[in-house]
């Protein structure tokens, strides 16, 4: 999906602060103008927080928590390489780049579900990986559904 601002493609809304802005331009706003843009998102697409309250709104009904499960396992080849890169440098960026999209995908599942209930944000996101097997790791975005509406 493409950022309305910069016109910059992102693989999911994961990197998005609103409907149709992305966390870079969106930073780049005033405090009005991000308000401003938030209450044009607001319905359209859940709005999502990692705190327990979002600014300017009030909750007016909890749904319950809203979750997201990927799975990944790693090929053979995958960690092969990984391993030559721990070796080469300090950091993974085969790991990074792999837990990056795993937890977008996780991200994406969520905000689907709560889609479906129809609520308007999802509070508290949290993130929890749990390594299932050797080499399979489970990844798991959760947080609190709820209606929202402008104070
Ligand atoms: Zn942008």
């Amino acid at each position: 999906m493409k950022c309305a601002k910069c016109g910059k493609e992102y693989p999911s809304h994961y990197y998005f602060r609103t409907e149709s802005l992305c966390m870079e331009c969106y930073g780049k706003m005033g405090p009005a103008e991000q308000k401003k843009a938030i209450i044009e998102s607001l319905m359209k697409h859940p709005m999502t927080s990692t705190y327990h309250e979002m600014e300017g709104y009030r909750v007016v009904k909890h749904f319950g928590v809203v979750r997201g499960i990927t799975v990944r396992s790693r090929s053979i080849f995958g960690r092969m390489g990984a391993e030559l890169q721990t070796i080469i440098g300090g950091n993974i960026p085969l790991f990074s780049e792999l837990c990056e999209k795993t937890r977008a995908e996780a991200f994406d599942m969520m905000v689907e579900h709560a889609e479906q209930i129809g609520v308007n944000a999802v509070l508290g996101i949290r993130y929890d990986a749990t390594e299932v097997t050797d080499g399979v790791t489970e990844v798991l975005c959760y947080g609190t559904a709820v209606l929202v509406e402008p104070v």
